[in-house]
């Protein structure tokens, strides 16, 4: 199935579930015991990260096939354009294709540690835009997604040329914009508005990030821009060494931004679950979701 059709009823609320390829075999085998797990709710698609600086370019497609072949549900793999020029990145998409992939999360990607200006390989693309065009152009049948920056992605100079820069991917042909994750929903109802008003009428899928682990976290947020509200915070740092508690903390957080986002009409959740299923079972659990799909 492709990302435009999953969300083309708007009275489903889907969800969808983001992993990364694991480094060993004992993370593969957590993982997939995780998707089998998450399966039995009924996600639209799971999607698989492509490593910073294209580092899976294999496994993100190895993973995706899993996802379609074994588990058989609808894969979204991630592609970025770091260090690949424009024949190479057209290679890959190739062989998605053949691999019966379809579905492209394009990115940008980040620059390298320690540099903070993006570079685009020789003979590569800039900017995200670029990419979803190159999809388009070649792969008129894609299901493309995109990110979106409810706090203004950290490169940019204002929210409004973020969001200009936005409508350019848009109007390049992407189907759905998945958001970078955020912990207040305020930021998600104004980008919604400043999206409408621009014209922006894809679907934008909240990207919700369950805290297991603060410290974790933390960094996360650290290297995206992520606000984590004073309230919140302090809650978790009041039981820094206890793990359990700060996943219930966590959990209950996300029930709770969960249903106020899905009250307010959004099409659907993308979960960061960063490979693990117990928090998101919980959420799910408590959201309903089992018995919705
Ligand atoms: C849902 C999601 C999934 C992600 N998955 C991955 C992943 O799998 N692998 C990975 O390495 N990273 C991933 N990232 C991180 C992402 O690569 C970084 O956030 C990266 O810095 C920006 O990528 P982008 O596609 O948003 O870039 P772009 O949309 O190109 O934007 C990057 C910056 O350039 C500006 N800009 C955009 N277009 C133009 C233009 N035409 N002219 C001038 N300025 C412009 C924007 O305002 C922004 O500041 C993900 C992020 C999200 C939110």
């Amino acid at each position: 199935m492709r990302l435009a059709d999953i969300f083309n009823d708007p009275s489903e609320q889907r969800f969808s579930i983001e992993i990364f390829p694991p480094k060993t075999d004992a993370g593969e085998e957590l993982l997939m015991d995780a998707l089998v797990r998450l399966k039995d709710f009924g996600p639209g698609f799971v999607s698989c990260t492509y490593g910073a600086g294209g580092s899976t370019r294999d496994k993100t497609l190895q993973w995706c096939e899993k996802i379609q072949n074994v588990l058989q549900q609808t894969a979204t793999a991630h592609f970025t354009c770091v260090g690949s020029s424009r024949e190479e990145l057209l290679e890959w998409l190739n062989q998605a294709t053949a691999r019966g992939v379809h579905n492209i999360m394009a990115l940008r990607g980040d620059p390298p540690a320690g540099e903070t200006v993006f570079k685009a390989a020789e003979g590569g693309l800039a900017y995200a835009n670029e990419l979803v065009s190159l999809i388009r152009e070649h792969y008129p049948e894609a299901g493309i997604g995109v990110a979106g920056y409810p706090e203004k992605h950290l490169e940019a100079p204002s929210m409004e040329e973020d969001l200009d820069n936005l409508k350019r991917k848009v109007d390049a042909g992407a189907d759905v914009l998945v958001t970078q994750m955020f912990y207040n929903n305020e930021y998600y109802f104004r980008f919604r508005e400043a999206c409408a008003n621009r014209d922006i009428k894809l679907p934008l899928i909240p990207g919700i990030m369950p805290i297991t682990n603060f410290a974790r976290i933390q960094r996360i947020t650290s290297m995206c821009g992520t606000e984590i509200p004073d309230s919140l915070a302090s809650r978790l740092e009041a039981v820094k060494g206890d793990e359990e508690a700060q996943f219930e903390i966590g959990v209950e957080f996300a029930i709770k931004q969960c249903r106020e986002l899905l009250d307010a009409g959004v099409p659907g959740i993308h979960f960061y679950v960063l490979n693990k299923s117990q928090a998101c079972e919980r959420i799910l659990e408590e959201l309903n979701f089992q018995t919705a799909q």
